[in-house]
């Protein structure tokens, strides 16, 4: 099965791009821009043909770090069109800290500009009027307060009822969510606005006790979604279309895993890229696969892709 081919070639991927500060082995900082969604698009773009359009939806502040932000999206090729200026506010920000070799993270991001992307109905019904694709994660929902939460979940619907492929890549992370419940309740409700869902095995283990990628498949394909695509590490992936098992696809095996940062980000971006334009569906799979294996042994977020 392929995406519908009369819907605008435009990808737009929806959530918060924060400015990142990486260690350097001088003891330093390295500043860049990184971010879930941002991490897809950022590779969308750099695999689809010029014909396509990869935007990014979110806000920024009006400040400094917020154009430099900008500016960095412009280079790499995405459409910023669809970025709010939000002047009271500013973008977020995360450390990585290296502690013998293990990274942990460190993040200002409670007040973020990307909070308010849904603060405005008529504005992101108008930035989705222009898209052919959306993809958003469960970071993107975990991000919006509950009411702004609603009013971009309505945009989805309508933009999904006009033909508009949503994909959603659960991304749970459990301390951006007041408590469990909450955060499965809202993952169920952003996967019944998805025609494609992405999840990833052991956070879907971990948040709702399956112990199979099928149960997980079935969890997603009731609340409504068409294609199911369950990717597990280094372990098989399982895709699943309209409530039945299609195949599993096993990631080729890599030499040395570096930095695991973004295996799932670019997967979902080798994977789209490819099914977007029609490409079959265990051939996107596969060059998902590929692109993450090769992100995988790589430091960083943002991996040039061979
Ligand atoms: P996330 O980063 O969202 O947790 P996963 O860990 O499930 O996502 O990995 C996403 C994809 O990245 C996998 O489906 C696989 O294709 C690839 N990948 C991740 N880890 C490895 C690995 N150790 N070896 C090969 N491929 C990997």
């Amino acid at each position: 099965m392929t995406a519908p081919s009369a819907q605008p070639k435009t990808l737009l991927c929806v959530g918060e791009c924060m400015v990142e500060m990486a260690p350097t082995a001088g003891g330093d900082f390295r500043m860049g821009f990184a971010g879930d969604t941002y991490n897809a698009a950022w590779y969308a773009r750099r695999l689809m043909p010029k014909d396509w359009t990869v935007g990014y939806v979110t806000g920024v502040g009006a400040d400094a770090i917020s154009d430099r932000m900008l500016a960095t999206m412009q280079e790499a090729g995405i459409d910023a069109g669809a970025v709010r200026r939000v002047p009271e506010r500013t973008v977020g920000l995360y450390l990585i800290q290296l502690d013998k070799g293990e990274r942990s993270f460190a993040y200002w991001r409670g007040q973020s500009a990307a909070r308010t992307l849904a603060d405005d109905p008529g504005w992101l019904e108008d930035v989705f009027a222009r898209a052919g694709a959306i993809f958003y994660s469960g970071i993107t929902l975990a991000i919006l307060p509950d009411e702004t939460r609603e009013t971009f979940l309505d945009a989805l619907e309508q933009a999904r009822a006009r033909g508009v492929v949503t994909i959603f890549d659960t991304n749970m992370r459990a301390r951006l969510w007041p408590g469990a419940e909450a955060m499965c309740a809202a993952i169920m409700q952003g996967a019944a606005k998805a025609d494609i869902v992405l999840p990833s095995f052991d956070e879907e283990q971990d948040a709702f006790g399956e112990t199979t990628q099928a149960e997980v498949a079935a969890r997603y394909h009731e609340a409504g979604a068409r294609l199911v695509v369950v990717k597990n590490g280094a372990g098989e992936i399982l895709v699943s279309e309209a409530g039945a098992e299609l195949f599993r696809h096993t990631p080729q095996p890599v030499k040395s895993v570096v930095d695991t940062t973004a295996a799932g980000d670019s997967f979902d971006a080798g994977f789209l890229a490819a099914y977007l334009q029609g490409q079959a569906l265990p051939d996107a799979v596969s060059r998902g696969a590929e692109l993450a294996a090769q992100v995988v042994q790589a430091p960083g977020a943002l991996v040039e892709p061979r």
